[in-house]
């Protein structure tokens, strides 16, 4: 097929990683593993409420694309569940969507978007002056985490 694989943007990642049924030995536990796109397409759709064309905006892909990385999430959560099965989140193409700051004296940093979105720096983490600009968009080929594929998934 020889296609570029695509980064999936992803605003939020899940604080746990885990989830395991109850009263089933480690040992003989099967697992599911969500990838961190996956888990921010259930979010974005059954969480935050949000119409297939918003979510696909915000992960940056295409409205198909975001269907199936949601199908795949779904049936995903539902083999876990109905089948006692752990679900481990890791993973995946994605990148964190963050905005880039500079400030007066040449400093950069970066700030995760839903970070921003709560409350937006007022000062430079460096040098803490006030004096700060947002560079806009998000610059590309700064990506942090979860490059590496894990399983067989190949987009
Ligand atoms: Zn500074």
């Amino acid at each position: 097929m020889g296609r570029q694989p695509r980064w999936r943007r992803v605003g939020s990642i899940p604080q746990v990683t885990y989830f395991k049924p109850a009263g089933i030995p480690l040992a003989s536990i099967q697992e599911v593993c969500l990838s961190v796109d996956e888990a921010e397409a259930i979010r974005l759709k059954d969480i935050e409420g949000l119409e297939q064309d918003d979510c696909a905006q915000r992960m940056s892909v295409s409205r198909s694309t975001f269907a199936r990385i949601l199908l795949s999430a779904r049936q995903k959560m539902a083999d876990a569940l109905l089948n006692g099965k752990a679900i481990r989140i890791e993973g995946g193409n994605y990148e964190m969507a963050v905005r880039h700051f500079r400030c007066g004296n040449g400093h950069e940093w970066e700030v995760p978007f839903e970070k921003m979105i709560e409350q937006p720096p007022e000062l430079c983490p460096t040098c803490h002056t006030s004096e700060i600009m947002s560079l806009w968009p998000w610059r590309p080929g700064l990506r942090s985490g979860g490059r590496r594929l894990r399983g067989r998934r190949n987009w």
